[in-house]
């Protein structure tokens, strides 16, 4: 079975997942955006034998975290869509405006696209191109437990900025119905800031797309 546990990274209290295979222990980390410390101390609680590094997409508090990780335990980095090369490319100032640690520049050992799969240990996750919040955002989504990371796309309450470079508010909005909502009203969502819900509530409450 997969599990996961979340943990509030960065001053932006981004929700990082770690997500594991219960039957091999073998974990990736989604968005290890900094506080590289907390994170590898619990999956030295749990157990876990950390393997890859997962990413949604390249904002600094979701990416900043990552280069580091990669470099520290030999891990390789998978995603986010290429469309997010030039956030990766620009993570140097991303961190001096947003007042972060300086940022350990990276490449991807693996771009994502839309339909491709991700794998730790036995489990097997779907990943979905959803733009708009930045060009190359992806989530991931486990139908085997209704989850979905979906990193900042979708909040509880509320939806991704588009005002960044490479925003497109429509993009978004597609992205949230044509490949969010198909994956089920009870499917519960990580968001990369806040609490979890579901797309069948937000679907009716969400001021920006309910009613879609
Ligand atoms: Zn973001
Ligand atoms: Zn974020």
């Amino acid at each position: 079975m997969l599990r996961y546990a979340t943990i509030p990274v960065t001053a932006f209290a981004q929700n990082c997942s770690l997500v594991w295979c219960d039957a091999t222990l073998e974990a990736a980390v989604i968005d290890p955006g900094g506080d590289l410390d907390a994170v590898l101390s619990q999956v030295e609680r749990l157990g876990l034998a950390l393997r890859q590094i997962w990413l949604t997409h390249a904002h600094i508090d979701h990416a900043g975290g990552a280069g580091e990780l990669a470099k520290r335990l030999n891990l390789p980095i998978v995603g986010p869509h290429r469309g997010d090369q030039f956030w990766i490319d620009g993570l140097p100032q991303q961190s001096r405006l947003f007042g972060f640690p300086p940022a350990q520049p990276f490449m991807p050992t693996r771009w994502l696209e839309d339909g491709d799969e991700v794998a730790v240990g036995q489990e097997r996750l779907h990943v979905r191109h959803c733009p708009g919040h930045t060009p190359g955002h992806v989530v991931f989504h486990a139908p085997q437990i209704r989850r979905a990371f979906v990193g900042d796309v979708l909040f509880a309450g509320s939806i991704g900025r588009t005002d960044f470079p490479g925003g497109n508010h429509q993009q978004l909005i597609d992205s949230i119905t044509q490949r969010l909502w198909p994956m089920g009203d009870d499917t519960v969502f990580i968001p990369g800031h806040g609490p979890e819900s579901t797309f069948g509530e937000e679907r009716r409450h969400n001021p920006f797309v309910g009613g879609t």
